[in-house]
């Protein structure tokens, strides 16, 4: 009967946002991503309550990242960049990733299927499996992937991967699908050399294939705990900035914030 109820609440609640939602959020809004004065718009096919600047398309997720960047550090990205810190980005499709681009201390790999991995494939932009970077030890000052982490066959290889690539003191900042009501779990069976699936697959959308990309890990409430042995000291954001428009579903954005202390 309670889960009937939290169903028809949810329907609900659902068919409340669809009917208010805004879908533009005119001119005067602050894009801290591209650092203009923006206006925020739905223009994503599928994904209906994403609103994305109209001057650099940065989802809420991408300016959540860079206010977690910010709040953590007391320095905005930017500065960062401008500094010359060194920024590994798990994509070569972000709005992080057109802006900084033409800056040296900017690198960021893509998962082209069909060339080989670890080469630099133009300069600074790689084809990387994050189970094994090409990268040597301590390059980076910081890295950053957007719901990357859970399309990985072995996750606790990448998490280690990107420990040894950040320099001591460097931090990983990342958005995954996330639940803390929840313990993380394996949705695959890994250790043989088949998948062997444990629940019902489930797949997202592939930037670099045709075909949509299969969700190996849920990951839950003790994430910063399992992350602790590999040397990492992770801190959870709630991020929610109206101004920003950076919420997701009007929840705030989980952000985590690993630090490599060891
Ligand atoms: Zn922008």
């Amino acid at each position: 009967m309670i889960r009937f109820l939290s169903r028809v609440a949810k329907a609900i609640k659902g068919i409340i946002m669809h009917l208010t939602y805004q879908r533009v959020i005119p001119w005067k809004n602050w894009c801290n991503v591209c650092e203009r004065w923006t206006a925020f718009v739905c223009i994503t096919p599928g994904e209906r309550f994403v609103r994305s600047c109209v001057r650099c398309r940065s989802t809420p997720k991408y300016r959540a990242i860079v206010k977690a960047v910010e709040e953590t550090t007391s320095r905005p990205l930017s500065q960062h960049m401008a500094g010359g810190a060194k920024l590994y980005e798990l994509t070569t499709k972000s709005p992080i990733c057109r802006r900084y681009s033409n800056l040296t201390n900017y690198v960021c790999s893509g998962y082209f299927w069909n060339k080989p991995f670890g080469i630099e494939i133009k300069p600074r932009v790689y084809n990387q499996d994050c189970q094994r970077l090409s990268f040597p030890d301590a390059s980076f000052e910081i890295a950053i992937s957007s719901e990357t982490m859970e399309h990985v066959r072995k996750p606790w290889v990448g998490f280690s991967e990107i420990h040894r690539v950040l320099k001591p003191g460097g931090t990983y900042f990342f958005t995954i699908p996330y639940r803390d009501d929840c313990m993380t779990k394996s949705r695959v069976d890994v250790s043989g050399t088949e998948d062997v699936y444990l629940l019902p697959k489930i797949f997202h959308d592939d930037p670099y294939r045709s075909e949509d990309s299969l969700v190996y890990t849920d990951f839950g409430r003790d994430l910063p705990l399992q992350l602790r042995p590999f040397g990492f000291e992770t801190t959870v954001l709630r991020i929610r900035d109206e101004r920003m428009d950076i919420q997701d579903d009007l929840a705030p954005i989980i952000v985590f914030v690993a630090k490599r202390v060891e």
